[in-house]
This record gives structure tokens, C-alpha cells and sequence, in this order.
């Protein structure tokens, strides 16, 4: 690697993080804090504070306290705010991405296109003035008497999200609760919370009224803490499937409003009439990506038919020359994952698969980058994987993928249905029928037609189906107002 090619940190060091709560930055009573590194050095970047519960209820109470005054701030006021941080987050945009990197893993361009994402519910949130109308009908219930629906805010929301998007799944929830007229806890990940440091000192300058959004640092006590709270009317998590199942019978079951993404295990079906030498770079840049560490990665390659050895002779050269490094240098193409604790989880996975009888096409064990001791994984390809092998059924969330075949298009769509992941699913093919079957038959809730990662950009919402997502509205877009608000009806006589 050429050290001098490497695009500057923002800062070497950001010591001990703060929460924010009623518009200003305050010390945690927290006496637990966890180190939080820089995934490619390894070294310590910060220290972040475990939260207790009184550092949550400090957190509700502001929140509480500041909604009646903010859901009678008219829409078109409230917006106003959201127009001034979208200013503010693009003149810090190099920033923000830049401390994405130095704090998750990813390189600088996937950094750069997940503040962009952000930067886009900033601005579809701005439309609640036209987003969060009612409908009405005049004589609807009777001659003079006229009918209306209205919708409104119902008091605080909290988001509880994952390390893999540090800045982007904190903006599929936050706006379009703030801009509805709620107010706000973000419980970013304890594994890389330095980017919501900087969002919320954007938000702070931004002006939005003390109380209005909030930042609680923490881990899963801080969570449940969160949950506990009677004050939180509802939540929008995301994370692993295990964790968003739980989430979502305990907020259930104390009444609260509930939107739990899970975890993943996205399949690419790619039949004979796949073009693949225009493909494959595309498939290769979903599953390797972010390392292997997106929700909507492709994780298990199928070649239907005769396509298969030239699948996978084309896929492993083409993973086999991806550039290994720091995101910061701008020509590496897949950073580390996230902490030494996830590498050896993935690379027990190589094992695994191996053992079971695998072969390992492509062997990302052992790969060290020079100068970045950090938590490094080759991209790694294993072919003649069987769906009962560990590797193809469970979540490995790290630059692996599982090549195996199938006879015919019915046989890879069963394989997909039977998983209990249904969060994207993608086909390559130059047959419209193949891929309207495709499209109607498959349980995912992102599908991709000759794309690799079907990732909905903010004016639609975000899918998921089985263990992928429990709940009942997805986040983002024009549906993502209707988590955040509930309907009154109201019936009108004019005697
Ligand atoms: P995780 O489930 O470990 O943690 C997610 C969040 O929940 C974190 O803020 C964490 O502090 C908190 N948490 C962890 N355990 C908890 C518990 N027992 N109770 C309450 N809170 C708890 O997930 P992660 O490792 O940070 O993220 C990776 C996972 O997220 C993968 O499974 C990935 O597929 C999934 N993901 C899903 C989507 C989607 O849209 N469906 C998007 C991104 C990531």
C-alpha cells in the first residue's frame, strides 16, 4: 500500500464520547465505557460510554418534555430545520465520510454513497408538509355532514441501529419522525458511534429545539433501557435477526410501535443467458462491498444450468483481484470488518465450510495488509457448497460467498423461499419472462433484475420479509409517515 496516497482523518483521536440530550452535549453517568478502534489499524480511536438508565431517562424526559411545544410547530416550520442540516451535511460531507471509514471499515467511495443516502431522507422528509396531508370527503358520512381523516404525531421514538451503516439507518427513521412532529432517541451502534458525534453537532447547529433529537450511546442495556421506557411510544431498530425478533415481542408486547430489520442471506441467481462478462463485476461488487458486511450483499451464488463452470471461474479472477486495504486510499476496493471478534467469526466460517467439503476456490485466510494489522479478511469464494452446509444457511456478514448450482430456475427460487432470510434476492438473465417469474414468486423484500445490491433509494421503502423484518410499515419513503403518525378520523355536521 502507498501510505502517501491516503486521503487525510479527520482527527487521529475523539476521546471520550458525550450523549446528547436537551440540546446540549452531557457526560454520561455511565461507569462502563468500551474502546472503539479503527478497524483497518486496529488502534484505539475513542471511548464510548455504556449508558445506564438514568442516562436514558435523562434522554426520555427531555424528549418528552419537548413535544408538546414541537408537534404544534406547524409542518412547514418544522421542515425549515431539516432544510438547514441538509446545507450543513453537505459542506461536511468529506468529513462525515471520511470518519465512516476510520471508524466501520468501508472505503471512502461506499462511505461517500452512504452520507449521500442519508442526505436523500433529509430531503424526502422535507415533503411532510405534502406527505403527512389527510384525505377528506365533504357529505361523506351523511348530506352536510363531511368526514376527514388527519394524522398526527403520537410523542417519542427511539432508533436502536446497527455498525455495518453508522450514519444511513439512523436517517431511514429519524426524519420522517422528527418532520411528522415526534421527537427523537438515536442508540447508534457501540461499535462505531463516531459519525453520529458529528450529525448531531450538525443538528445542534442546525437549531433544532433542545429536546427535540437526542443521542444515547450505549450497548444492549442501553437498548432495553430504551424499551423499558413507558414514555417510548415506539421504535425502529435494525440489526441482527435474533436481536430484531426480540425487539420486536417486547415492544409489542408493552404496546409500543415497532419496525425491527434483521439480518440477511441474499442469494444472486444468475442463469445461462446471463451476459457475464458485463455481470460479474456486478455481482462481485455485492457480495464483497463493504466487505461483505451490507444487509443486502449477495452472499450465496447460484449458477442455473451449464452456466456454472464459467460462473465460477469468472467470479473467483474477478473477486481475486480486488484491492485489499484502508478505505482512505482512495484505489482500495474493500476495506476490514468490523472488530477482531467478527474476523474470527467469518474466518471460523471458511473453516467450517471447508470441513464440511467445500472447496475453497478463493482463500481470503490469512491475508495481511502492510502497516494495517487490523481486522482484515480476503475476499473468499467456495464453491460446491450444499444447501445444508452452515455456510449457505447462516448469516456470515464478511466478504464469503457460496457458489453452488442448480438444474433449473424453480429449483434456485425454492432454494431462496426455504431460507428463512428474505431480505433481497437478485437474478441475471436477458429473459423479461425468467425475470417477471422471478420478481412475482420470490419472498424477498428487495429484488434485484441483473443488480447485485436492490437497494431502494429514499423515496421508496426499505423491504424485508421473514426473519428479515418484523413489524408492519418499512422505513423510508411516503409509507415510513405512517409508522410515525396514527389516524383520527373526524366527522363534521355544519347545522
Ligand atoms: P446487532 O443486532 O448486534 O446490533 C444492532 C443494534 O442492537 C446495536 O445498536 C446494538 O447495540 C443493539 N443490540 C445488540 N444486542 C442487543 C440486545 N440483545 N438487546 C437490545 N439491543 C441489542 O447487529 P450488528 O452486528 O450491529 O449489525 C449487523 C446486522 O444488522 C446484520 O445481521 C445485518 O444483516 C443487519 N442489518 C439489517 C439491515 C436491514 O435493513 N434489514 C440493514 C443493515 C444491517
Amino acid at each position: 500500500m502507498v501510505r502517501s496516497a491516503l486521503l487525510s482523518e479527520v482527527k487521529p483521536h475523539y476521546g471520550d464520547l458525550k450523549n446528547y440530550v436537551g440540546g446540549e452535549w452531557r457526560d454520561p453517568a455511565a461507569t462502563e465505557w468500551l474502546d472503539d478502534t479503527n478497524p483497518a489499524s486496529g488502534q484505539t480511536i475513542a471511548r464510548v460510554p455504556l449508558s445506564t438508565k438514568d442516562d436514558v431517562d435523562e434522554a426520555v424526559q427531555a424528549a418528552a418534555g419537548a413535544w408538546e411545544t414541537w408537534r404544534a410547530t406547524p409542518p412547514a416550520a418544522r421542515v425549515r430545520f431539516f432544510f438547514t442540516l441538509r446545507d450543513l451535511m453537505e459542506q461536511r460531507f468529506e468529513d462525515l465520510s471520511r470518519i465512516v471509514v476510520q471508524d466501520m471499515g468501508k472505503t471512502i467511495d461506499e462511505a461517500r454513497g452512504e452520507v449521500r443516502r442519508a442526505i436523500e431522507n433529509v430531503e424526502v422528509a422535507s415533503g411532510i408538509p405534502s406527505l403527512m396531508m389527510g384525505y377528506g370527503l365533504e357529505d361523506g358520512a351523511a348530506a352536510g355532514i363531511d368526514e376527514e381523516v388527519v394524522y398526527q404525531p403520537l410523542g417519542v421514538f427511539a432508533g436502536i441501529s446497527p455498525f455495518n451503516f453508522p450514519v444511513m439507518v439512523q436517517f431511514w427513521f429519524w426524519p420522517y419522525a422528527v418532520a411528522t412532529g415526534n421527537t427523537w432517541i438515536a442508540k447508534p451502534s457501540e461499535q462505531d458511534p463516531l459519525a453520529s458525534q458529528l450529525v448531531f453537532d450538525l443538528i445542534h447547529r442546525a437549531g433544532f429545539p433542545p429536546g427535540v433529537v437526542n443521542l444515547v450511546h450505549g450497548a444492549k442495556e442501553t437498548a432495553n433501557a430504551i424499551l423499558d421506557d413507558p414514555d417510548v411510544r415506539g421504535v425502529s431498530f435494525v440489526g441482527s435477526s435474533p436481536v430484531a425478533k426480540a425487539i420486536y415481542a417486547k415492544a409489542a408486547a408493552a404496546g409500543k410501535r415497532v419496525q425491527c430489520g434483521g439480518g440477511a442471506k441474499n442469494v444472486l441467481v444468475v442463469l445461462p443467458d446471463a451476459r457475464l462478462d458485463r455481470l460479474v463485476p456486478n455481482m462481485v461488487a455485492s457480495c464483497y462491498g463493504c466487505a461483505g458486511e451490507r444487509c443486502l450483499a449477495g452472499s450465496i451464488v447460484v449458477g442455473v444450468g451449464d452456466i456454472q463452470a464459467d460462473l465460477r471461474r469468472k467470479f473467483a479472477a474477478a473477486a481475486a483481484e480486488l484491492k485489499v486495504g484502508y478505505g482512505l486510499d482512495p484505489s482500495v476496493e474493500m476495506g476490514p470488518v468490523i472488530s477482531a471478534a467478527h474476523r474470527d467469526r467469518v474466518l471460523g466460517f471458511i473453516d467450517r465450510g471447508e470441513a464440511e467439503g467445500a472447496e475453497v476456490a478463493l482463500d481470503g485466510r490469512g491475508l495481511t495488509v502492510p502497516g494495517y494489522p487490523g481486522y482484515f479478511v480476503g475476499p473468499t469464494v467456495l464453491g460446491d457448497v450444499r444447501p445444508d452446509m452452515a455456510i449457505a444457511r447462516e448469516e456470515i456478514f464478511g466478504p464469503v460467498v457460496g457458489l453452488f448450482g442448480a438444474d433449473g430456475l424453480d429449483e434456485a427460487i425454492e432454494a431462496i423461499n426455504r431460507s428463512p432470510y428474505g431480505n433481497a434476492a437478485s437474478i441475471y438473465t436477458s429473459s423479461g419472462k425468467a425475470a417477471r417469474d422471478f420478481r412475482v414468486r420470490v419472498r424477498a423484500g428487495n429484488i434485484g433484475i441483473n443488480v447485485g445490491v436492490a437497494a431502494p433509494v429514499a423515496y421508496f421503502p426499505f423491504g424485508g420479509m421473514k426473519d428479515s423484518f418484523f413489524g408492519d410499515l418499512h422505513p423510508q419513503g411516503r409509507d415510513a409517515i405512517r409508522f410515525f403518525t396514527e389516524s383520527k378520523v373526524v366527522i363534521t355536521r355544519w347545522p
